[in-house]
């Protein structure tokens, strides 16, 4: 029989996040090893458990969620979600505006796929969330990377964005708050990517799946919410927000010049109906979450376990000579650069194995975010406070003896 081989469209998609290092640690788990997973955001594993109301209301509601839904989703969910961006001063957001989804990703990789023939071109951040170049080359399009800039608390760098930009470029994509880096941007960056949208025609596609994992009192500007004359599709959904990622239910929203945009949203709606509609159940839980309370300040907030965590994890991991980190304003993640002259690393998808088969403790390598250089990684800030500095305790003496080597 011929072999069976995976399509082409795959050549240039990568997933690192769940790749070969995550594969391997698989193994060892398989044959008898504890792993410490700080590779996934991944709340609920972690002990911060969903809100009592959603799980409560899921379940009375699941005799109601054995049907399909309408494509886009149910009116209620919805219409919570249209009451959501009028609180993040989202103009002119209409119910049929609002896609839901089976979390957010589905929908990232389906307003690529309705957008891009081969050749266009799409801005995309490095380091970035991984799912975006993915979903950009799945797509038939080609991913070019914008540069954010550490010496300025990650914040993309607006010159190397506009030099970027040719005659296929098609849309910017803005994760805000960040994932991997931990940046939260201010108005004048979000200001500043809109006006080049603006001259070059360019939609923006806004990532804010974080937008209230925020720390040190700090707030949250939805770019959609600056300009009304760019079209917009932003992207949000109770995984991180609500600790509730299992339950697979994301939004989107598209918003601004929409007028000038009837052919890509036919192409939207075409795609919204090939996969019938998102879980229902999950429906129910987003019109239950954000009418509801917002624990997640209890855990942001002053004396919040996830800020406590956050600290205690920038203090360990930079009291590591030559590990430098930029203290993340928001989500969940780290993203320390090692210093190339202590740790002359060639390939960081090595030290990731090597760290794994030393520490049992499973990290990314920078790269995997579409890092330009093998000098970062990344970790999640969800252990609980004595997990994590076992961690990262054995995460130090790696390092050490990896200075030696
Ligand atoms: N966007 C970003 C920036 C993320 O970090 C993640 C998950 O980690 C997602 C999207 C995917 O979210 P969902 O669980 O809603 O598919």
């Amino acid at each position: 029989m011929r072999p069976v081989q995976k399509s082409n469209k795959l050549a240039e998609v990568c997933y690192e996040i769940r790749g070969p290092v995550p594969e391997k640690a698989r193994q060892m788990e398989e044959e008898g090893h504890k792993i410490t997973k700080l590779n996934i955001g991944n709340l609920a594993v972690f002990g911060f458990d969903p809100p009592d109301e959603i799980v409560h209301d899921m379940m009375v509601n699941l005799p109601n969620a054995a049907g399909y839904t309408d494509s886009k989703g149910m009116f209620a969910p919805r219409k919570a979600v249209m009451h959501y961006t009028q609180g993040k001063k989202i103009a002119g957001v209409a119910i049929d505006d609002i896609y839901l989804g089976n979390g957010a990703s589905e929908l990232i990789v389906m307003s690529m796929n309705a957008l891009l023939n081969t050749g266009d071109e799409v801005l995309v951040p490095a380091p970035d969330y991984p799912l975006w170049t993915a979903a950009v080359s799945l797509s038939g399009g080609t991913p070019v990377h914008y540069v954010c800039d550490e010496q300025q608390d990650w914040y993309p760098d607006i010159d190397d964005m506009r030099k970027k930009i040719t005659p296929n470029t098609k849309a910017i994509v803005v994760i805000n708050p960040n994932n991997p880096t931990g940046a939260l941007y201010p108005d004048e960056i979000l200001l500043q990517i809109i006006e080049l949208a603006r001259q070059h025609q360019l939609i923006i596609y806004a990532d804010e799946i974080y937008d209230k994992v925020l720390y040190d009192g700090n707030e949250h500007t939805s770019i959609a919410s600056l300009a009304d004359d760019i079209l917009f599709v932003t992207f949000n959904g109770l995984s991180k927000n609500y600790r509730s990622c299992g339950y697979r239910a994301g939004w989107m929203v598209v918003s601004g010049e929409k007028r000038h945009a009837k052919d890509y949203i036919e192409g939207l709606n075409m795609l919204a109906s090939m996969r019938l509609c998102a879980n229902a159940p999950g429906q129910f839980a987003i019109q239950t979450a954000l009418g509801g309370y917002q624990s997640i300040q209890d855990l942001v907030g002053p004396g919040g376990r996830l800020l406590k965590q956050r600290d205690l994890a920038y203090q360990l991991l930079t009291d590591i000579p030559g590990v430098t980190c930029v203290k993340p304003k928001a989500a969940l993640y780290m993203f320390p650069r090692l210093d190339p002259k202590i740790y002359p690393i060639a390939d960081d998808q090595q030290f990731a194995y090597d760290l794994l088969a030393e520490t049992k403790v499973l990290i990314v390598q920078g790269t995997g975010f579409n890092w330009i250089a093998p000098d970062h990684f990344r970790v999640v800030f969800l252990p609980n406070t004595d997990d994590m500095t076992e961690a990262f305790g054995r995460i130090a003496r790696f390092m050490e003896s990896y200075r030696k080597r």
